[in-house]
């Protein structure tokens, strides 16, 4: 196949067997992904070309850890180019290293399925469905109305398996950075259904909580899994850590220590700041691998002489620290003692992270105090569970003015409330039947509502009968959608 430069394609047709990234994975091979954005989406061929092609190149060219590149789908500007347009545009060859996110914001499932075939017919192998992120213009009205909207991933996941299983090799986002019990355990719920959805590998959300990493391997490993997983990180400038201190950037925490840490560098020169960066890089990238990452997801990585850079430490990273224990002695040097959770939300699900790596064994589980239900919510549940059990099975208007009261029902076209511990997935702005999206604030709010994520709600419900089987294996269609 030739590219539009006329430059030979070495492309793989053999489905998931033959692939590079999952090749890597498999092997254990610490594995780094550089994020890549699409352009506007009125750049000519020849300009995206020109934009992407020396950073695939220099990524590509690196031997001692595998990299690659992972393109996210159009959320830097409202009308940037098609991301699979643009990986198939600037990736000459090997395509089967690379990943690509599809979003499911203002995508349709059929029209998901149209982008990973499309994807797997021009040579990819690696795709990562998600729900998709929120822009500005995604008002609550707009959201409510029906007018934006988005394809949950749990759902998109179980299509493209369903359709393309033999070809496509799928993947996951995860944010562990969690801190409140319900955040933190509805996201771990979410999770188990997009393994048995499909996933086989998962990248976690930006972060720099290495205990947060540990954790979610240590939860992984619980259930019996030993999937892949990438930790996120991004590379910050001075600018960029000021809005993420303002909590402008959503789903992205930064304790209150680190950001004192992160103004203190932004007061010194631009290098070094940047020096800053790079030695937190180094820690982050050696202890995700003592912990048993496969790798990291490299955000705001803007030029390929940085990327060049930054893979380069991360190499000299990964030979610097002969043992866990002489790791661990720099880390603390380093950090000293900043406290990584944002206080006073400091939940962790496991005793004595970040102290010893665990292979064999398990760290103790935390002692975990869910909150109670109020009274009301247990004579709710209690009601709904008697009135309405079959919802699912029966014509949605069956009783309606129950599940109004009850449940506050929005009359949808079929009842879900069995499935979703009779919590109305119409009461998120988002519409997620599945499980909470990323962007739950700190305190396990909904950033859209400013009320707590109703998610919490499932997780108090799901605890209060000490069975969490059917927050981890139901999945619920979206209404309309499935
Ligand atoms: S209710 Fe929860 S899942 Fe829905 S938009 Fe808000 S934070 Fe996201």
């Amino acid at each position: 196949m030739k590219n539009h430069k006329g430059i030979q394609l070495e492309l793989n047709f053999n489905g998931v067997e033959g692939n590079r990234f999952k090749e890597h994975l498999d092997n254990g091979n610490f594995t780094v992904l550089i994020e890549m954005h699409s352009p506007p989406g009125n750049t000519k061929m020849a300009d995206a070309y020109e934009l992407g092609a020396e950073m695939e190149y220099t990524v590509c060219a690196r031997t001692k850890v595998f990299s690659a590149l992972a393109f996210t789908d159009r959320w830097s500007y409202q009308d940037a180019m098609d991301n699979i347009e643009y990986a198939s545009t600037i990736c000459q060859q090997e395509r089967d290293r690379h990943v690509l996110f599809l979003s499911g914001r203002m995508s349709r499932p059929e029209k998901m399925l149209d982008a990973a075939g499309h994807a797997k017919n021009e040579g990819f192998r690696n795709v990562i469905p998600v729900s998709g992120r929120c822009r500005k213009e995604d008002t609550l009205r707009s959201m409510n109305s029906g007018k934006i909207f988005f394809t949950e991933s749990v759902l998109a996941l179980r299509s493209l398996k369903d359709n393309f299983g033999d070809f496509l090799h799928l993947g996951t986002v995860v944010n562990p950075y969690q801190y409140t019990v319900c955040s933190s355990m509805a996201q771990t719920c979410k999770f188990m259904k997009k393994v048995s959805a499909g996933a086989s590998f998962a990248i976690s959300n930006y972060g720099w909580d290495l205990k947060k990493l540990q954790e979610m391997r240590c939860s992984l490993f619980r259930r019996g899994l030993t999937m892949p997983l990438l930790g996120g990180f991004m590379m910050l400038t001075p600018d960029y850590a000021e809005e993420i201190c303002a909590g402008k950037v959503p789903g992205v925490r930064l304790s209150p220590d680190l950001q004192v840490m992160l103004r203190r560098e932004a007061m010194h020169s631009t290098a070094q700041f940047e020096a800053a960066q790079l030695r937190r890089l180094q820690i982050h990238a050696a202890g995700a691998k003592f912990l048993g990452c496969s790798g990291l997801v490299l955000s705001h990585v803007e030029k390929p002489a940085q990327a060049e850079i930054l893979l380069r430490r991360i190499e000299e990273a990964l030979e610097e620290f002969s043992s866990f224990q002489e790791y661990l002695e720099a880390y603390n040097e380093y950090y000293g003692r900043l406290n990584m959770a944002p206080y006073p939300y400091q939940f962790y699900a496991f005793e004595d992270l970040l102290k010893k790596v665990y292979t064999a064994e398990l760290p103790e589980i935390a002692n975990v105090e869910f909150p109670e239900e109020s009274i009301w919510a247990k004579v709710r549940t209690g009601l709904l569970e008697r009135l309405c059990a079959n919802a699912h099975t029966l014509p949605s208007t069956e009783r309606g003015l129950t599940k109004k009261f009850l449940a506050s029902c929005r009359s949808c076209p079929s009842c879900r409330l069995p499935l979703t511990a009779f919590v109305c997935p119409e009461r998120c702005p988002r519409k997620m039947a599945n499980g909470p999206c990323g962007s739950v604030q700190v305190d396990g709010s909904c950033i859209h509502t400013e009320k707590e994520c109703i998610f919490a709600e499932q997780i108090r419900y799901a605890a209060s009968k000490n069975d969490f089987a059917c927050l981890e294996e139901i999945i619920a269609p979206q209404v309309g959608q499935d």
